[in-house]
This record gives structure tokens, sequence and C-alpha cells, in this order.
């Protein structure tokens, strides 16, 4: 079998909503496979519930994936040989293929009321049996049928699932799997209002996009059962089936809002690289080795394959995914970091802090906090204090342990000497009067140091002292000690 020809994957989101990155990891799956193996991705909207329709949500879904770069070879946008790719646009397919089924004895209307059906269904639950239709269209004489189409609207059409026997079909991360078909209800294939359910749509499409592998999540392990009833009755082959690990919270429960954000494009907006979130969502129920944690777009696509899908239930890890994003953050060079940050910067600092900042002074901050961020958006937090002009801390930051406030006091004064004496303003030349100052005066380094970075920057971790004072400049430099020096004052 040729792969570059035949691999046809996809990705069939509902835009119900802003997509979830355990969704958009089904997404990622999808796209690194047919990169891998040279075939085509396509991305196809099911739009067929009106009720769940959230406007925005396709755009939502299209920013996500080219945010991640997860190109997509036919879709929206792009075209291609097997549209329209929303399945709103292909009503009449799916209603054919419904009457077909109908005409050839796999199907039946059902004309049940929806006030019968949650009457049914209340019966059911009162006596403790599985919510299921209960049949009643599915034997109806042609007579009976006619008789009930003059009376209600327009009958919802069922699939008359097989009554007994069961349907095995291969996953190719499951293996084998066996559901038994009376355990199947007559699903919905068609609405009254014309619109098709998921089941149907979802086999059509994919026959007709000549999907060769359905790579989704486990949550659809239940609905393939129906699918593969439907190839059989349709003479179509089925695709290769490949369902997805589930995605936990690190406590272990499904996934959701409370274990962070839930929305992609949150991940986005924190200040997450769209590199580092793709190696952490592949490593979501893929893994190459078992160890290797860290690998790029270029080794993904390289190494992805479907036998190293994982079975057990993946851990979505925030404190792993800040890890990665410091690791890639890292790798940028301090011109691309500082395009990125400035955004954020501006977004967050408060707004006595003059607009539009300086690229040249954010592009010598940068190499000070680089190794420190984690998210771009921390860059606010890491950095605020070379913006801000007035540093809002507390006095007794100012006190050094076993040193008197006049002690202290004098070695501002002294610091800040030296500091206006320099004739050259700079990292080195600062060490060079600072360090032994700390002697002179009987203090130790770090006491020294400790005193001027709460001084310069008004806490008490903070990047490299000097390089900082150098970026600071002397003028803030210098008055900020001064400041120090009249907190330090009304100390005790
Ligand atoms: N529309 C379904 C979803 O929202 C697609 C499931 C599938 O891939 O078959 O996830």
């Amino acid at each position: 079998m040729n792969m570059e020809e035949t691999v046809r994957v996809r990705y069939a989101p509902s835009p119900t909503g802003e997509p979830h990155v355990g969704n958009i990891r089904t997404a990622l799956f999808n796209w690194l496979y047919a990169r891998h193996v040279g075939g085509k991705f396509i991305l196809r909207i099911e739009d067929t519930d009106v009720t769940r329709e959230v406007k925005g949500a396709v755009g939502a879904i299209l920013d996500s994936l080219r945010w991640l770069g997860l190109d997509w070879d036919e879709g929206p946008e792009v075209g291609g040989p097997y549209g329209p790719y929303f399945q709103s646009q292909r009503l009449e397919l799916y209603q054919a293929f419904a009457q077909q089924l109908v005409d050839e004895g796999y199907a039946y209307p059902c004309y049940c009321s929806p006030q019968r059906l949650e009457e049914m269904r209340a019966e059911q639950r009162r006596r403790r049996e599985p919510p299921r239709y209960d049949r009643r269209c599915r034997n109806l004489s042609l007579k009976e049928r006619e008789a009930l189409a003059a009376g209600v609207e327009k009958p919802v059409i069922r699939f008359k699932t097989p009554l007994e026997g069961d349907t095995i079909f291969h996953d190719l991360v499951h293996g084998d799997v066996t559901f038994t078909n009376a355990a199947l209800d007559d699903f919905i294939l068609l609405k009254s209002d014309g619109y098709p359910t998921y089941h149907l749509a979802n086999v059509v499409d994919d026959h007709f996009m000549k999907i060769s592998h359905v790579l989704r999540a486990d949550e659809w392990l239940a609905s393939t059962p129906r699918h593969c009833l439907l190839y059989q009755a349709l003479s179509w082959d089925p695709p290769q089936f490949v369902h997805l690990p589930m995605i936990l919270g690190s406590d272990r429960a499904k996934l959701s809002k409370r274990h962070g954000a839930t929305a992609t494009t949150e991940y986005k907006k924190q200040g997450y690289l769209p590199q580092a979130m793709v190696n952490f969502l592949a490593l979501l129920g893929w893994s190459l080795d078992d160890k290797t944690e860290l690998l790029d777009r270029k080794e993904l696509v390289r190494h992805f394959s479907l036998e190293r899908i994982g079975k057990t239930a993946a851990i979505f890890n925030l404190e792993k995914l800040r890890w990665l994003n410091g690791v890639y953050l890292r790798g940028l060079s301090i011109e691309e970091l500082v395009k990125r940050t400035l955004p954020f910067l501006e977004a967050g600092l408060p707004s006595i802090v003059a607009r539009p900042l300086s690229k040249g002074y954010v592009s010598q901050i940068m190499p000070l906090i680089q190794e420190r961020m984690r998210t771009l958006a921390e860059a606010v937090e890491l950095a605020d204090f070379f913006f801000i002009d007035e540093l809002d801390y507390d006095a007794s930051l100012l006190k050094v342990k076993n040193i008197s406030t006049d002690v202290s006091g004098q070695a501002l004064i002294a610091s800040r000497d030296r500091i206006a004496a320099l004739s050259t303003f700079a990292a080195g030349a600062l060490e060079g009067v600072l360090r032994p100052l700390a002697g002179e005066m009987g203090l130790k380094t770090g006491q020294l140091f400790g005193l001027l970075r709460v001084a310069v920057t008004g806490r008490t971790a903070a990047p490299p002292l000097f390089e900082t004072m150098a970026v600071l400049g002397r003028e803030r430099c210098l008055k900020r000690l001064e400041v120090a020096l009249t907190k330090m004052e009304n100390l005790s």
C-alpha cells in the first residue's frame, strides 16, 4: 500500500465553544500522523447540532489550529476535492442515505412524539432500566405508517439495530473490541428537522472524504459499533479506528476547569509558546520511549507512530507544561523573546508606566529574566520594577539581620557615593566598587548586596544585582537609594 496516497485523517470538531485542550490534542495527533506518513490532514466542521452551536466557535477552532501551526490540507478556507467541509452544507447527502437505508429495510421512520418519549424514559427510570427507545415504530405496517404520517410533524429516522449477535471491530490501540448488539438501541440517523445526527453524518463524510484512519478520543469508542453497523448496511469499508486515551487532571478526575484553563486559546493568553504546547500535548497519550520529554515539532513529525499511542489515561500536568514552556523560552533569541514579550508587558504593566515601552530598554531587561520566566505573562511580575518609578515595598525589607539600621544606613550612603563617582556605569564597574565596600564596612557581601537589592528593586529576589543596576541606570539607582534611606529613617 502506498501510504503517501492513502493516509487521510481528519479533525472533526463541533463548533460548540472554544476548543478544549483535550480536543486539540486529537487535532495534533491527526496532524502528526498525516505529516509523518506524508498523508492528508482534513478539517471538517461538524455543525449539525443547531441547538449547541456557539457563534464564533469556528473562528476559535481555526485560530487555535493556526496558533499551534497545525495546517490543514482540505477544509474551511482552503477547500478541497471532497467538500463542502461544513456538515450543514451537506444535508442532502445525509438525507439521501437515510432514505436509502429506509428503502432497504435498515432504518425506519419513527413517529413517537417527544412527550411520548419522555414518558417512556420516565417509566424506564422508575423501573431502573437503562433509557432507550422501545422500538414501537420499528415494525409498523405501511398502513400504520401512513396513518401516523398524516398526524404528526416530520418523523425521525432510526437505525434498525440487529437484536442479536455482536459487533466486533479492530481498534489499533485497543485491539479487538466487542459490543453486544442487544445493548445498542435504535439510534436516530436523521432528526425531524432534516439534520443528521453525529453518527450518520460522521460515517457518510468519513466515507466520501475517503478517510483512512479515524483518530479520536476514547469517549467515542462506544459510538463506533453503531458506525460499524452503518458501514455494513451501506456496504462501505470502515476506516481504521484509533481511539486516543482520556486526559485526566493531576487528581485523576476528568480534565475540567478546576485543573486550570481548558480552552486552548487561554494558554496563548497566558503566554505559553505554541512550540511548548505542541510538545506537551503530543506527550498526552503518546511517547517516544517513555522518557524523552523534549521533542520539537520536527522531531515529533519524524517519530510519531500509532504503535506508541498508549491505552491508559494521560495526566495533564500543568507544572510540566510550565517547565517545558520555560525550556522553549530559554531557547528563544533575545530579539524573538522581546517581540513576544512586549505585548504582555504593554498589557500587564500598571497604567502609570508610559507607553509605548522602549524596545531598546526591554531588550536590555530580557536577558536578565529569561532564565526565570515560565510564561511570557510572568515577565510583568519579574520585571515591573524596571518600569515603575516609585517602588512600593515595606521598609522592613531593608532590615539586615544582626546589623543595626545605623550601619545599614551608612552602607547605603557609601554605596550611593561610590555609584555617583563611577566613570562608567556598568555591571563590572559596579561590582568593582561595591564588593570591596562590604569588607570595609564589616559586612558580608550577601548582607550588603541583599540590602542594595531591596533598595533598587523593592524585593528580596530579583535578577543579578549589578546587571540589574546597570540596566536601571545611574539616575534611577541613586534616586532609589535616597528613597531607601528615607524609608530607613522611619525604621526603629
Ligand atoms: N464532532 C465530534 C467531536 O466533536 C467528532 C468525533 C469524531 O472524531 O468522530 O469531537
